[in-house]
């Protein structure tokens, strides 16, 4: 098994230098970058990026994965920044990632839980940092290091240590209440404000990534009489034009084996080496729920569907979608738009906290309704809003017409809570 280190500890990266470089259109500066270290081995342990703290402190999650690179870490950080900005939260955006050394470490709960102790420690020197879940990390590891927040602070109640933490400590459970799904489904719901002729029901779609997000996002659709004509996992992807059955992939998607273990027809079955061919089946609306990077220059003309909600960050690039909506005519929901439901509940979670008026309101209503209801405001809110955006230019696309809303938020200071 892999030593862990003693401790760990965030070193500042020095700033890129950009002096050499051309001027372009004003960019977003990254405020600042740490390398995570073992101060005794001085070997790598992980990265944290803290985009832009602007509209509050960085909130973004803690990925513990086999591979990362800085250069990953700090483009899910300003997808955070334009996440938070655009939903009205009083949060910059943050990513940190922690280097699992195996593949058996995942596992291995003791280890995992020692390390992230470790990461807690150096976290308490970044108060500019939020944590929360994400890929590899679960709410526990949230809890873990808000516990040792409170140790370091001699204080129960405090707003250190991240968000997403369990319900029974005070937390929102991001996943086991589905909100990101809950998120993407009022994004799919707005489709129908701006497209007269869609009407969800009836409607076929595909999911890439039958997981936290693309799962419980399949169940909400089917439930409105939506048809699932595709899904997919690491395993195998499954196709019927005449509609999967979503509650029977839901059961499966967790067993060993996942998907391969559905048990009703399909006409298509694709092996690991093929997943992505699942992209190119017709439907009307494409969800890739799974890793960045799904739809590129590679598979663009093969896209056969109206409608991209971006469940997954990064799932496609900018060069891509301005193709995709000027030469074939889809229609590409960007990922800091769609997909901020998680981020939404973790926001709540800590202002509940510090806002004691704010927590009666929130109680009067429940605070999973509470929470739901406000994430279906601000997302049906910002697929309209971004979408009459782009009506003002003949040019444009999505993605730039999110940015620009995005930006403006990040001056502006009003908060939705
Ligand atoms: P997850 O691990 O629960 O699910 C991912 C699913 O994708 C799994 O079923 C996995 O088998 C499958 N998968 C992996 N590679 C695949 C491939 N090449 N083809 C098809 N399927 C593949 O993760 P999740 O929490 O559902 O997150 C999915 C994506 O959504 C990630 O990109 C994540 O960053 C993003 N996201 C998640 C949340 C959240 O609240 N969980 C919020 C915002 C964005």
């Amino acid at each position: 098994m892999s030593e862990l280190p003693k401790s760990l500890k965030a070193v500042a990266l020095p700033e890129k230098n950009q002096d050499d470089r051309f001027a372009t259109a004003p960019e977003l500066e990254v405020e600042n970058s740490y390398k995570i270290i073992d101060p005794d081995s001085q070997s790598t342990w992980g990265f944290i990026s803290i985009d832009n703290t602007q509209r509050g402190p960085g909130l973004g999650g803690i990925r513990m994965v086999q591979n990362l690179s800085l250069n990953e870490i700090m483009r899910l950080a300003r997808v955070m920044t334009l996440k938070n900005s655009a939903a009205c939260l009083p949060y910059g955006g943050a990513k940190a990632g922690i280097i699992l050394k195996s593949s058996e470490l995942v596992e291995n709960t003791a280890y995992r839980e020692e390390l992230i102790e470790k990461l807690a420690d150096c976290l308490f020197e970044l108060p500019d940092y939020a944590p929360a879940p994400d890929m590899g990390t679960n709410e526990k590891d949230i809890q873990i290091i808000h516990n040792n927040h409170s140790h370091k602070l001699v204080a129960e109640k405090h707003s250190r240590g991240g968000a997403g933490r369990p319900l029974e400590n005070g937390g929102i459970p991001i996943d086991d209440w589905e909100l990101t799904a809950h998120g993407l489904f009022s994004a799919a719901k707005a489709l129908e404000f701006i497209d007269e002729q869609l009407i969800l029901s009836g409607t076929k779609f595909v999911v890439q990534g039958f997981g936290n997000v693309g799962a419980p996002t399949a169940i909400k659709l089917q439930e409105l009489g939506a048809i699932l004509v595709g899904a997919s996992d690491i395993n195998v992807a499954l196709w019927n034009p005449n509609g999967l059955d979503a509650y029977a992939l839901n059961k499966v998607r967790k067993e060993h084996g996942g998907l391969n273990n559905y048990p009703l027809d399909v006409c298509k079955k694709f092996s690991p080496d093929k997943l992505d061919w699942l992209l190119e089946a017709p439907c009307d609306i494409l969800i890739p729920s799974a890793r960045p990077d799904a739809i590129t220059a590679r598979n663009a003309d093969r896209i056969q569907c109206r409608y991209i909600l971006q469940g997954a960050n990064t799932p496609s690039s900018k060069p891509v979608e301005y193709y995709l909506h000027h030469h074939r005519n889809i229609l590409s929901l960007t990922d800091f738009i769609v997909n901020a439901g998680g981020v939404i509940g973790c926001a709540v979670e800590r202002n509940l906290i510090v806002d004691n008026p704010y927590t009666e309101k929130v109680k009067q209503v429940g605070l999973r309704s509470y929470v739901e209801k406000l994430i279906d405001k601000t997302i049906t809110k910002n697929v309209c809003d971004t979408y009459s955006r782009m009506q003002n230019s003949s040019d444009t696309i999505f993605r730039d017409a999110a940015w620009e809303l995005a930006l403006e938020r990040l001056d502006n200071q009003e908060i939705w809570l």
